[in-house]
C-alpha cells in the first residue's frame, strides 16, 4: 500500500517536471507589469513565430533582421535603436553574424534588459565541435523543442503571472515539432540519395537529423573561385546531383551557373520561414524533390 502510495506520488513529481518549462533564478531581469505584453525582440523572423506560439497574445515581437535582408551582415537602422531601447527581452538565435556585430550597440541601448541565448543550453553531440560554429540552429526541429523551453523560461521570469499559459502552449508547440520531425522523417525515407547541393551552407543541422550529406557552392561567405566552382560542378555530378538549392536572401547567380552546367535547374528554399512548420513542410517537400529527382 505504502510503497503503491510512493510509486503514485513519484508519478505526478515526475509529469509535472516533464509539462511546461522550469524557471531558474539565472536571468534577474525586472518583472514587468502582467497587464501590459512583453515587448519582446529576436534577430529573425522563425524565431518571432517560436516568441508568438508560446506567448500568444501576451507578446508583442519585434525582429530585427527584416524579411529579405541577409542575416550574415544586416545592420540596424537608427530607428530599430530606438525600438531597442523599449523592449522587455532580447532572445538571440546563438552566433549569427548580426548578434555578433549588434549586441554591443543593443546592450547599450537597453542596459537593463536580459539578453537569453536560446542556444546556451544546447548539448553537443560526440564529434559535433567541428561545427560548432555553424548558427542555423533553427533549421533543426529537434533544436527548436529547446529553443522553445529557453523562451518560456525567459517569458516566464519576466512575466510570472502568465506562467501557466507559457507552459500550455510551449507543451503544444513541442508536440507540433515532434509531428514535423516525424513528418519529415516518413518523407525522406524513400529517397534516391542523401547529397543534396546547396548556395549558402544553412542545412548542416536539418542533414545531421535526417541522415542527409551538405554539399555548399558558397565557401566561407564568400562566392566560389573558377577553380572551386569546377570542382564542386564535378563532386555533383559525381553525386548524380542535378538540382541547385538557393535561398531568397542570397543572390543566385553562381547557383544558376552550376544548375545550367549539371542540366538541373535552381530551387528555392527560404531558410527564414515567417510560419515555421509550414516553411519547414514546403523545404521538406523540395528537398524531397531534389533527392529523388521527383517533378515538380
Ligand atoms: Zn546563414
Amino acid at each position: 500500500m505504502y510503497r503503491k502510495a510512493l510509486i503514485i506520488i513519484m508519478a505526478v513529481i515526475m509529469t509535472v517536471v516533464a509539462a511546461g518549462c522550469s524557471q531558474t533564478a539565472e536571468h534577474t531581469g525586472s518583472q514587468i507589469d502582467p497587464s501590459e505584453p512583453v515587448k519582446v525582440l529576436v534577430s529573425i523572423l522563425p524565431q518571432a513565430d517560436f516568441v508568438k506560439s508560446i506567448g500568444g497574445e501576451q507578446v508583442e515581437v519585434n525582429v530585427l533582421i527584416p524579411p529579405g535582408a541577409n542575416p550574415e551582415n544586416y545592420e540596424m537602422s537608427p530607428r530599430q535603436i530606438q525600438e531597442v531601447s523599449q523592449a522587455d527581452v532580447y532572445f538571440t538565435i546563438g552566433s549569427i553574424p548580426f548578434e555578433q556585430i549588434s549586441l554591443e550597440r543593443i546592450r547599450s541601448a537597453n542596459p537593463d534588459m536580459p539578453v537569453i541565448d536560446t542556444a546556451e543550453d544546447r548539448e553537443y553531440a560526440e564529434g559535433e565541435e567541428a561545427h560548432h560554429h555553424d548558427p542555423h540552429v533553427w533549421l533543426s526541429p529537434v533544436l527548436v523543442k529547446e529553443q522553445a523551453r529557453i523562451i518560456c523560461t525567459g517569458l516566464s521570469e519576466i512575466d510570472p503571472a502568465h506562467k501557466e499559459m507559457y507552459d500550455k502552449n510551449l507543451n503544444t508547440y513541442i508536440a507540433e515539432l515532434e509531428k514535423l520531425d516525424k513528418d519529415i522523417k516518413l518523407l525522406l525515407a524513400d529517397r534516391k540519395r542523401d547529397a543534396f547541393l546547396v548556395y549558402h551552407p544553412a542545412w548542416g543541422y536539418f542533414a545531421e537529423d535526417y541522415g542527409l550529406h551538405e554539399m555548399a557552392v558558397e565557401k566561407e561567405g564568400k562566392e566560389p573561385t573558377a577553380k572551386e566552382m569546377a570542382q564542386i560542378i564535378a563532386e555533383a555530378k559525381q553525386e548524380g546531383i542535378t538540382a541547385v538549392i538557393a535561398s531568397p536572401q542570397h543572390s543566385t547567380r553562381s547557383a544558376e551557373t552550376i544548375a545550367k552546367q549539371l542540366q538541373g535547374e535552381v530551387k528555392m528554399i527560404d531558410p527564414l520561414p515567417e510560419d515555421y512548420i509550414a516553411g519547414m513542410r514546403e523545404a521538406a517537400a523540395v528537398f524531397k524533390q531534389v533527392l529523388s529527382d521527383q517533378e515538380e
